[in-house]
């Protein structure tokens, strides 16, 4: 039996996922690695490896073997590289289903080429330098030794060579021009001592948009292309759509007499009969429990009422006399010309738009367009 009549739920448009992408090739003017961890940016996993696939990306990018082997399990079989860290557990699926693995460090690349060799196959691999993320990658003084190793290693084949910015969102901040001298210098002495691997990259969706210097062969946007922006002041150019809208319903319609607490805590209390609904959803969909959420019902904001529960929170309907019984509510998306995004709610949640959409969580059914 198939359920439909969902009471909260994400809507994802694909083509706008794949405009995306395209645009992206467009400005960039090169292939794009489609990151598409942590569950796609929480837009699903394998719909969207599918939907980059088909929309021209090269390459999807993961974190976690575990998303590789989801991926692959659906029977998709595109290119894929897992960015994070690695078991050498792994080698075996890497080698069956051609799946490339990061490497940020001499032992690991040790490990799994013995491994890929006691069965007797060649891992592809991209190596990971730290150019100033300080996060995964071999110090890129050291990089030139570690390829040279990476390169006598029988059970290795290096594909790429890669890097990662700490701060291309803040445009203005400098760093990346530092970190894109430190690497420009290393590819220099890559390229003389004859170690260049065919692919070379660095841009995240920010880097690729704002410093075309760091495109390199391939740049390896995530969020742009959900059509977030990375930062306040890291907007996207025209051309870009956000592909997700998060709905939910009304599900309680009740007079409520002045003097009342509501939800738990009764951290809002009514101070005249007030109108009150019931929308079905909660913190364990990714709704944060903090103070000022708003939602959209018949095209009109409606602020969010005392504490989120697990599983439902209360709005004022004052301003919304007319609201029915089962009225589409929008918590992220558009409605009657209004809108919320992701962007916004971040704001007001004091995070960044990458948290919002990485925290919708595994009970809302995504359904694509
Ligand atoms: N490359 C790596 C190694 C990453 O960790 C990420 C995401 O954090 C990306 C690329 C994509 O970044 P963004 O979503 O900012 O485009």
């Amino acid at each position: 039996m198939i359920i439909n009549d969902h009471t909260d739920w994400l809507e994802i448009d694909l083509g706008a996922f794949k405009k995306n992408i395209e645009k992206m090739k467009e400005i960039t003017g090169r292939p794009v690695m489609a990151v598409i961890k942590a569950n796609a940016y929480g837009h699903g996993l394998a719909e969207i490896a599918k939907a980059a696939l088909q929309g021209g990306a090269s390459i999807c990018g993961v974190a976690r073997v575990e998303e590789a082997f989801r991926i692959r399990r659906k029977g998709i079989h595109g290119k894929m590289l897992v960015l994070g860290g690695a078991m050498a557990d792994s080698i075996p699926f890497a080698l069956a289903e051609d799946v490339s693995l990061t490497i940020s460090d001499p032992v690991t690349a040790k490990i799994f080429s013995d491994e890929a060799v006691r069965l007797g196959g060649v891992v592809h691999v991209h190596a990971k330098v730290d150019t100033g993320m300080n996060r995964l990658g071999v110090p890129v003084e050291e990089g030139i030794e570690f390829l040279r190793l990476l390169k006598s290693l029988p059970g290795l084949r290096v594909d790429g060579l890669f890097t990662h910015f700490a701060r291309a969102d803040e445009v203005n901040a400098g760093t990346t021009e530092i970190q894109l001298d430190r690497y420009n210098r290393f590819l220099t002495d890559v390229r003389g001592a004859g170690l260049l691997p065919p692919l070379v990259h660095a841009a995240n969706s920010a880097a690729s948009l704002f410093f075309p210097a760091a495109r390199y062969d391939m740049v390896r946007p995530g969020i742009a292309l959900f059509g977030i922006n990375p930062a306040e002041d890291a907007v996207l150019p025209d051309g870009f759509t956000p592909i997700m809208e998060w709905k939910t319903r009304l599900i309680s319609i009740k007079d409520i007499p002045a003097g009342s607490g509501i939800s738990y805590g009764h951290k809002y209390t009514t101070t005249h009969t007030e109108r009150v609904g019931v929308i079905a959803v909660g913190y364990a969909d990714g709704f944060r429990r903090v103070e000022g959420n708003k939602v959209l019902i018949r095209g009109r904001y409606a602020p969010v009422l005392g504490s989120v529960c697990m599983d439902q929170c209360m709005v004022s309907l004052d301003d919304i006399p007319d609201a029915r019984l089962e009225d589409e509510v929008v918590l992220i998306g558009s409605q009657g010309g209004k809108q919320i995004s992701a962007e916004m709610i971040a704001h007001k949640w004091g995070t960044i738009a990458y948290e919002v959409v990485c925290g919708l969580t595994a009970r809302l059914p995504r359904i694509y367009r």
